[in-house]
């Protein structure tokens, strides 16, 4: 498999990722894969998707913000999730966030402020998490991205195009650059 950072507007980031039905050693490689880019590109979160695995996985590892931002005080979690799912959601909070499939964006959207996400670990063992502010913010990123949701759809239509636009032509200058 061709491992890399997609960037939008890569389609594999458009498409609802599959279920996983297979706990082995495939599942393992994606895992550390997906531990490797994260930590490389000094993500907090990252969904098998955005390296171009078309299934249900995250990664998220909180410990990475907290360096950055030591006045955070919620205990950091390292977490593996497969086939993850939001089953409840409580109040709305305003949240300030960037993606590495779309560098150099950050924008503020609505996300709720604590969800329920039951899933599976990597052994295939059921898990539920409960979560609120900065994790429940991650969680939902990165759930949104397995459903082929980028974060830039919570912006109004007019807000989402003066994103893009914007976006699109600091990708193109970087590819001039490159060229
Ligand atoms: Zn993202």
């Amino acid at each position: 498999m061709d491992y890399r950072i997609r960037t939008w507007p890569d389609k594999i980031l458009k498409e609802p990722t599959k279920e996983v039905d297979f706990f082995d050693e495939r599942l393992k490689e994606y895992i550390d894969k997906m531990w490797e880019f994260m930590y490389k590109e000094e993500g907090v979160g990252l969904a098998a998707n955005q390296i171009g695995i078309p299934y249900q996985i995250l990664v998220l590892d909180t410990t990475v913000r907290e360096k950055r931002r030591e006045e955070e005080k919620e205990d950091p979690v390292k977490m593996v999730l497969v086939n993850p799912k939001i089953v409840e959601k409580e109040g709305e909070v305003q949240s300030t966030e960037g993606c590495l499939s779309f560098p150099g964006v950050q924008i503020t959207i609505p996300r709720a402020k604590r969800v329920k996400v039951v899933a599976k670990n990597e052994k295939g063992e059921d898990v539920v998490v409960e979560s609120q502010e900065f994790l429940a913010i991650v969680l939902q990123h990165e759930i949104d991205h397995l459903n082929g949701i980028p974060f830039i759809n919570y912006l109004s239509p007019l807000k989402r195009k003066l994103v893009l636009d914007k976006y699109l032509k600091s990708l193109k200058e970087r590819e001039l650059e490159r060229a």
